[in-house]
């Protein structure tokens, strides 16, 4: 769609760990030698007892396990800690931002160790084991990476719940592992608006009982404390000591348990395990955002979601890398906040999502320009395939075309980066996530699993296995391989689709259950919407099929205009033309409903299965809702809802 080729800018080059003739160099050597690969880059984090093997991986549909470094034994904990603290004690870990810009806070590694220490004590005392499961349900605020690392610390396996889920998602996922200890606030505060934690995780409790609640205190709002059960960490905190031994854990022991957002389905209970996730975890962080000594990386994702697990907490901090932290939105006090954030503290590395470009692009270019920008070297993209209209904003408007886009496709069960530029090695394509990180190997199949060569479409699959990779579903193995290794045989399925052009680079055209067939021809739903951002007056939009009578599928699209644009028929024709004229009348939406708003995960992502509901008529079966972040929208949409005659 975007012929657009960018290159990779001299400054970026000089400065970068590897270029293209070494990147194809070591990913020849990583798929042709992925033992001998990994057994030097494994040594990138200390071990307690070094392995001695490698990879030991079977796709086998009848027999799938996956375990890397199995013999060796290290801590999580100390690795992000204890082994900076000589050199890098006083240099900040964190840099925690309030959602009010008065508010803010640097930790550096050797407060991190004293607080991670208090924390993992706690824990202890209260009778945490190593393999229990915690659940963590808390704003984003240093407790939070504190709580992960006592986790990690002590050997217990946390799952984060974001702050954003109702008190039923939350006891949902307290049952699914059986965990006995929350940790929450009393509030969380997003957008100047206080978030009840607390008393959210009480509702839960109600369902899930809990044996122990430890309550951070974050507004300082009135919380109920149940005797017995709930404790304040800032009181228990002052009681126990600040020096805690890790203990000694397996390779393949479980560091968490992450549901996925559930844009397709119920979430699955994603689990990793230590040594492998943390190799690529550290080692996709160095790499994709090239991160050097005196970087200020910042990551807007929560630490609810696997990027702020991977890219916030884990991959950074292994690195003793500064790592920022956000407890607000994007568009709070200003659609500037952002850039405001990025002048305070003089980010050099920025990884958003594209729901949050594509929302700050319908803002106004204002809100940007206004503010300096000028720390900014690298700029980074996760969770949906990025429009190259919003790519091209992104770079022109906050990068001034000076600094890189990597496009980062991965997934929950991916445990890090898969598929992805690296700043010194690839000229980039806008939309194109382009060519794999060393050890992944991609491939598209066709529906029968038959493999396709060359520039082609169809869909995407992971051949064989990477340090990352999710082991199992959390209580759950035969769900693991009936979702990732039955549809293909021998193979990784990732679910979605993809593009592969005659550079070999990968273009993701959306998850492949949302992919429409019109009149036999196959389209994927993020070529459809891109051609719709690409209009003006258009904010963002979301595609799916519905039943026609002559061409099987027809479009439906879903449009949200840019503020201040009137909704009207012309328009609606306006747009027919325009994608017409972009893409080929094929792609004619044959419906467009103006949406003020569209259902989207609590991660920002488009739920299309509910959209797809929508336009079929079919309200009464729009399946889990629970991950939504505004069940109010859905409502709006089938009021609103555009007769398919
Ligand atoms: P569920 O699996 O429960 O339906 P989910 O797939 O949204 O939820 P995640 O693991 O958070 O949960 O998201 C991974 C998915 O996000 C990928 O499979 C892909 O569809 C999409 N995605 C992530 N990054 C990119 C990217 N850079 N380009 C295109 N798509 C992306
Ligand atoms: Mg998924």
């Amino acid at each position: 769609m975007s012929d657009n080729v960018f290159p990779v800018p001299a400054e970026v080059a000089a400065r970068a760990y590897v270029d293209d003739a070494k990147y194809q160099e070591m990913y020849r050597r990583s798929v042709e030698d992925p033992d001998g690969f990994w057994r030097e880059h494994g040594k990138r984090v200390d071990w307690i007892k070094p392995y001695t093997k490698v990879k030991h991986t079977s796709y086998d549909y009848h027999n799938v396990s996956i375990k890397w470094f199995e013999d060796g034994t290290l801590n999580v904990s100390t690795n992000c800690i204890d082994r900076h603290l000589e050199k890098r004690g006083d240099q900040p870990a964190i840099i925690w931002e309030g959602d009010d810009p008065s508010e803010h806070k640097v930790i550096t590694y050797r407060e991190l160790h004293h607080e991670v220490c208090k924390f993992a004590n706690l824990l202890h005392f209260k009778g945490v084991k190593k393999g229990d499961r915690v659940t963590i349900y808390l704003p984003m605020i240093p407790e939070a990476a504190y709580a992960m690392l006592a986790c990690a610390r002590i050997g217990a396996i946390h799952s984060i719940v974001f702050g954003g889920f109702s008190p039923d998602s939350l006891a949902q996922r307290i049952q699914d592992c059986e965990s006995k200890v929350i940790i929450t606030a009393d509030e969380g505060l997003r957008g100047g608006r206080s978030v009840p934690l607390k008393a959210n995780a009480d509702r839960a409790a109600e369902k899930a009982p809990v044996d122990c609640m430890i309550v951070v205190r974050r507004t300082g709002g009135a919380v109920t404390m149940v005797e017995g059960r709930d404790v304040w960490y800032h009181e228990e905190a002052d009681r126990v000591s600040d020096h805690c031994a890790p203990v000694e854990m397996n390779a393949e022991d479980p560091l968490f348990i992450l549901y996925t957002s559930g844009s397709t389905g119920s979430p699955k209970g994603v689990l990793h395990t230590t040594g492998g996730y943390l190799v690529y975890a550290s080692m996709t962080h160095q790499y994709v955002f090239d991160y050097h000594d005196g970087d200020i990386y910042w990551c807007t994702a929560d630490v609810g979601w696997v990027t702020g697990h991977s890219y916030i907490v884990y991959g950074p901090l292994a690195n003793g890398a500064t790592t920022l932290m956000f407890e607000g939105v994007p568009t709070y006090p200003s659609a500037g906040r952002f850039w405001d954030v990025v002048d305070k503290h003089k980010v050099t590395i920025f990884y958003t999502a594209p729901t949050a470009i594509r929302s700050l692009m319908g803002a106004g270019d204002e809100h940007v320009t206004r503010t300096s920008r000028k720390s900014l070297r690298l700029l980074g993209s996760v969770g949906e395939p990025i429009n190259p209209e919003a790519w091209m904003w992104y770079h022109k408007v906050v990068g001034e075309e000076r600094c890189p886009i990597v496009d980062t496709w991965w997934q929950t069960e991916t445990g890090g980066i898969l598929i992805t530029p690296l700043p010194g090695a690839t000229a980039l394509k806008p939309g194109s996530a382009t060519r794999p990180f060393f050890g992944v190997q991609p491939a598209v199949v066709d529906a029968e699993g038959n493999f396709l060569e060359g520039a082609t479409e169809g869909n995407l699959v992971i051949t064989d296995s990477w340090p990352g990779q999710m082991r199992t579903v959390y209580g759950d193995h035969e769900r693991f391989v009936q979702t990732y290794f039955a549809t293909y045989k021998g193979m990784y399925f990732t679910g979605d689709g993809c593009r592969r052009d005659a550079d070999g680079y990968y273009w993701i055209t959306g998850r492949v259950d949302d992919v429409i067939n019109v009149s036999g021809h196959r389209m994927g739903t993020a070529e459809v919407e891109s051609a719709l951002v690409a209009h003006p007056k258009v904010s963002e939009a979301a595609v799916v099929g519905y039943p026609h009578d002559i061409k099987g599928q027809g479009i439906y699209a879903y449009v949200t205009l840019m503020e201040g644009e009137e909704p009207t028929d012309a328009l609606k024709k306006e747009l027919v033309a325009h994608v017409r004229k972009e893409i080929g009348p094929i792609a004619s939406p044959d419906l467009i409903q103006f949406a003020p708003g569209l259902p989207k995960t609590r991660s920002g992502k488009i739920m299309r299965r509910i959209l797809r509901k929508i336009a079929e008529d079919s309200f009464e079966n729009l399946g889990d809702t629970s991950t939504l972040a505004d069940p109010t929208v859905v409502d709006d949409l089938i009021t609103n809802r555009q007769n398919r005659g």
